[in-house]
């Protein structure tokens, strides 16, 4: 199985509600997000997934949260716009964008800090369709 990750930062300001502490308040952070791409498959040059490719739609998605309010955007007007919901959000987002058969996003990271991040992935995600099934395991 081959892998391919490409990383990115933007600024942006929130506030988080409901969680007590300073997070209440407006606050921004250099948020850094990575996402990781997985598949089977090489194409003919080598190589799974353009670099460059990746790039241009994670700058699509970016240019909805870059120098933003987060709390103020279309995504995130009904939810917190924490760590964990960004993750989810650029994850489908950029499901939807990469429409190749043999290539698919295994994983988004987003980090807030360089000591906190949170992620969304693709394998918690079908567990969790599965009513958690796994854990037994
Ligand atoms: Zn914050």
């Amino acid at each position: 199985m081959f892998e391919v990750t490409i990383k990115k930062s933007f600024c942006a300001a929130h506030l988080l509600n409901n969680i007590g502490g300073y997070c209440e308040h407006l606050h921004g952070h250099n948020f850094i997000v990575e996402v990781t791409t997985i598949g089977e498959e090489l194409n003919s040059a080598g190589i799974l997934v353009d670099f460059r490719e990746l790039k241009k739609f994670l700058d699509e998605i970016m240019d909805a949260l870059d120098h933003k309010y987060l709390n103020e955007t279309p995504a995130f007007c009904d939810t917190n716009p924490s760590a964990e919901n960004i993750a989810k959000y650029i994850y489908e987002q950029m499901s939807n964008k990469l429409q190749l058969a043999d290539v698919s996003v295994k994983k988004v990271t987003v980090w807030e800090s360089e000591n906190a991040k949170a992620s969304f992935d693709s394998v918690s995600k079908s567990k969790m369709s599965q009513g958690g099934e796994d854990r037994t395991v």
